[in-house]
């Protein structure tokens, strides 16, 4: 029922480099610089199982080993701080308590890939984050951890903040370079995959907060520590952002593999005024819905593909009797195609298609037929885009009419939801 957080550590004033050293803060660090070359910290972590945390899962030292090895270009980091995934919070909580462990880790990364200007780009909206980050940075650069020959290790890195615009695109790796190259944030096409050519066409390496933030205690407690949490497929710790319908919600950073009862009901405090629990958004908006019937799931990688929906960012969104699926599908389809950046007409038109035919069920002038419309609407979007926003948007309209058709029915029918006390987004 307890666990000792390793990352979201109650420790007050930690956004301060002298409270931070005090805690272990930066030893890591050293230790990196001291006893390891960049190949060994790269096998460390590709040792320690990590995976990537801002939802694809993929496995954050073999993405390092992708830059070519007869490069000779320079070699960028982007720290991803774009968290925009509806029902997603825990890099914001992470950077404003912790923004020290963020810049640690962010610079055990470049050591290992051999990188001498990182970047973090920031959501626009994340301010106080912002603010926070530059004052770490300032501070790390005094105590030398910054700069030329860090440590007297003759490593040098600069770590440079970006603030985004405030796109929900800019979280995808192509796009958020292309922002950063000072372009409009339009997604590539890939191949060619960023670790051969990204920022300004050379070899980039684009890791989550979260991920990064995990490096610091890898290094220092090595990969075995690492693994003696969470699942063999899907090591360490996860924060999970619960949000919702429960009595107490945020981010609780659990062993992965917990399971989704235990999380909602041990951790987040239940269900509010003892509701049934009608359906659960696992892994953010972006991931397939699942009844209320199906928490005894684990909340791994692995576990929640068998369960027909997917970790993702971790944003548990939870939905109680009350609330209007119809509604539910047709807020987040809102989102999708507002945040839409427009380039590839799947995702263009069939995000605005969807978010219409949703008004109109909502608004009591939906025909039944539009059901089976919506769906082949999905069909054509998944897997046709040039970048997954496409696909992210299609899982919960699909999801909600396979697992939720008689709601539809009922509001296409009366005319009106069938939830009386459904909550109202707007
Ligand atoms: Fe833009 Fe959507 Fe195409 Fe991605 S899938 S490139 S967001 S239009």
């Amino acid at each position: 029922m307890s666990f000792e957080p390793i990352l979201l550590k109650p420790i007050p004033d930690d956004d301060q480099i002298d409270v931070y050293e005090k805690h272990g803060g930066y030893s890591a660090l050293a230790k990196a610089l001291k006893e390891y070359s960049p190949e060994q910290i790269t096998q460390i972590v590709i040792d320690s199982g990590l995976r990537g945390r801002g939802g694809a899962g993929f496995p954050t030292g073999r993405k390092w080993t992708f830059i070519p090895k007869d490069n000779t270009k320079p070699v960028y980091l982007c720290v991803n701080a774009d968290e925009s995934e509806p029902g997603t919070f825990k890099d914001r909580q992470l950077m404003r308590e912790h923004p020290h462990l963020l810049i640690e880790g962010t610079i055990i990364a470049a050591y290992a890939i051999n990188c001498h200007q990182a970047f973090i780009y920031i959501r626009g909206e994340f301010a106080a984050e912002a603010r926070l980050l530059e004052k770490a940075i300032a501070e790390a650069s005094t105590k030398g951890y910054l700069g030329k020959n860090i440590l007297g290790s003759g490593f040098d890195l600069n770590i440079t903040l970006y603030r985004g615009g405030g796109a929900y695109i800019c979280g995808e790796e192509t796009a958020l370079m292309t922002s950063l190259e000072g372009g409009p944030g339009y997604p590539r096409v890939k191949p060619p995959f960023p670790a051969v050519a990204g920022l300004y066409g050379c070899p980039t390496i684009i890791n989550n907060v979260e991920t990064l933030c995990n490096l610091p205690p890898i290094v220092a407690n090595g990969a075995d520590w690492f693994k003696s949490y969470g699942t063999p497929k899907s090591p360490g710790t996860k924060i999970f952002c619960v949000s919702g319908h429960v009595n107490k919600p945020g981010n609780y950073e659990l062993p992965m593999g917990v399971s989704m009862r235990e999380l909602l009901f041990d951790y987040a405090g239940g269900i509010k005024n003892d509701k049934s629990l009608k359906a659960v958004i696992p892994g953010g908006s972006s991931v397939p819905m699942l009844t209320g019937d199906k928490i005894d799931v684990n909340m791994d990688f692995e576990s929640l593909a068998e369960a027909g929906s997917m970790l993702g960012s971790a944003g548990v969104i939870v939905m109680d009797e009350t609330t209007c699926i119809v509604k539910a599908a047709y807020v987040i389809s809102r989102f999708y195609q507002h945040e839409s950046c427009g380039q590839c007409t799947p995702c263009r038109q069939g995000t605005l298609w969807m978010y219409r035919i949703l008004h109109r069920i909502e608004h009591g002038k939906g025909r039944t037929e539009e059901l089976d419309l919506l769906l082949d609407i999905c069909d054509n979007i998944e897997g046709n885009t040039i970048c997954p926003l496409g696909d992210a948007a299609v899982p919960s309209v699909r999801t909600s009419i396979r697992l939720f058709r008689d709601e539809y029915e009922y509001h296409i029918k009366h005319k009106k939801c069938m939830v009386e006390l459904g909550p109202r987004f707007e």
